[in-house]
């Protein structure tokens, strides 16, 4: 399915340009979850998060002390050598925050607003003017985040009544769809009349349910040029929010439409703020439209498994590759698409792989101690001891190095 045409928006911070939309590939963004007036937990968190590879980094700015504290999270941020763009997260006093704390807006490089959230009546409308004017001035692209929780008030209700007066009148459900499509459409082009350009511009229309998202943004997507923010917002704890926001994500970028994404997990006690980065990628790899990481096929093992061994060296094996890419990323370059293996016993084992690019087959209950590598369909090595893992990383390496490390000198 060809990719949704929109207009092109970049986010510059210094010689680092994140593009998203008009055929870049889909950007995976993430939001800090610490307190930003914090600066040093927040830069923590923002490193981790830059990391494990999110392209953007979005942190609330809620109050005057969050707003003070982002020129110096920029600063030490720049100290350590990283450029990912941050994102200030705005509601009710960000027009406020954004014309008081100029340092912060400059710091920023990219607003998002939504218009749910800026006030009242004719106060909407010159809040959310105040921010469209300070993001020309200081020439910064904006999305404009509408979220079913959120929703502006007076076009809902705006939308019911005209809805009453149909001779056959929509569904509720209907009629929230069209006053969150509305609502960020209508914004964005009251943004683009008061001149900050189109390509300025992310939308996007969060809501909690899957079938939700999808009917919204497949409406949305029809009805304007924008490029697209995608997010199942709420999505939950554990593998329930994991799932929810696959299933809903995964059948819209199927469509051509997204083309940045966050993955809103709600995260497990003492789990990482990063794994929010690892299932967005590993979605957008799985699915075949970016590259980020060796990717490890694995069985799900069963009674013919003889160990633990096979699960640690599955999950050891993934770990070690997301480890090692910080630096392989800059030395083998293509590293990203190979396909490591690792399989439980000689049912599936050898076969499978042989069709990856390096795997190992582990013995099975009753079968000889000796373990075979397969590197390029060919069996390479038969490993025994009590130090496989270390063996199999190290062949990992070697592997990478004959294969990958050639390109740097072709
Ligand atoms: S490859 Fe072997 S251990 Fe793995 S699931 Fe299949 S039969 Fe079970």
């Amino acid at each position: 399915m060809p990719r949704r045409q929109t207009y092109g928006v970049q986010i510059r911070y210094r010689a680092n340009t994140v593009n998203i939309g008009h055929g870049a590939p889909v950007v995976v963004q993430s939001m800090t979850n610490t307190d930003t007036a914090d600066v040093d937990a927040t830069v923590r968190q923002v490193m981790a998060l830059a990391d494990a590879g999110s392209e953007l980094v979005r942190m609330t700015v809620n109050t005057p002390e969050a707003a003070q504290a982002v020129p110096s999270i920029r600063e030490r941020l720049d100290a350590a050598g990283y450029d990912v763009p941050l994102v200030g997260d705005f509601h009710y006093n960000g027009h406020l925050l954004l014309m008081q704390y100029a340092e912060c807006a400059q710091a920023l490089s990219k607003y998002r607003i939504n218009p749910g959230n800026v006030g009242q009546g004719a106060k909407r409308d010159l809040h959310f003017a105040e921010m469209i004017e300070v993001a020309c001035r200081y020439d910064r692209p904006v999305r404009i985040g509408v979220n079913w929780g959120s929703l502006d008030q007076g076009l809902l209700e705006r939308l019911m009544d005209e809805n009453a007066r149909r001779t056959k009148p929509w569904p509720v459900q209907s009629v929230m769809y069209e006053a969150l499509i509305s609502s960020a459409i209508e914004s964005a082009d009251r943004a683009v009349q008061w001149g900050l350009p189109a390509d300025h511009i992310v939308l996007s229309c969060k809501v909690s349910g899957v079938q939700d998202l999808i009917a919204v943004y497949r409406e949305l997507s029809r009805r304007c040029r924008y490029a697209l923010h995608l997010g199942l917002t709420e999505a939950g704890v554990g593998s329930k929010g994991i799932v929810a926001s696959v299933a809903a994500l995964s059948v819209l970028l199927q469509e051509g439409i997204g083309d940045t994404i966050r993955i809103s997990l709600t995260p497990g006690p003492g789990e990482p703020r990063t794994k929010e980065v690892v299932v967005a990628q590993e979605l957008l790899q799985t699915i075949g439209l970016r590259n980020f990481i060796p990717m490890v096929v694995s069985c799900p093992g069963c009674g013919r498994t003889s160990s633990d061994l096979f699960q640690k060296l599955a999950d050891n094996t993934q770990n070690f590759l997301r480890e090692q890419m910080p630096d392989w990323k800059r030395r083998f370059p293509g590293v990203e698409t190979m396909r490591v293996a690792v399989m439980g016993c000689i049912v599936n084992g050898p076969g499978e792989s042989r069709h990856a690019d390096i795997g190992i087959s582990l013995p099975g209950r009753g079968e000889s101690p000796a373990v075979p590598v397969f590197a390029d369909g060919k069996k390479t090595a038969t490993l025994r001891g009590d130090d496989i893992d270390r063996q199999f990383q190290q062949m990992i390496v070697d592997y990478v190095e004959s294969r990958f490390g050639k390109k740097l000198t072709d």
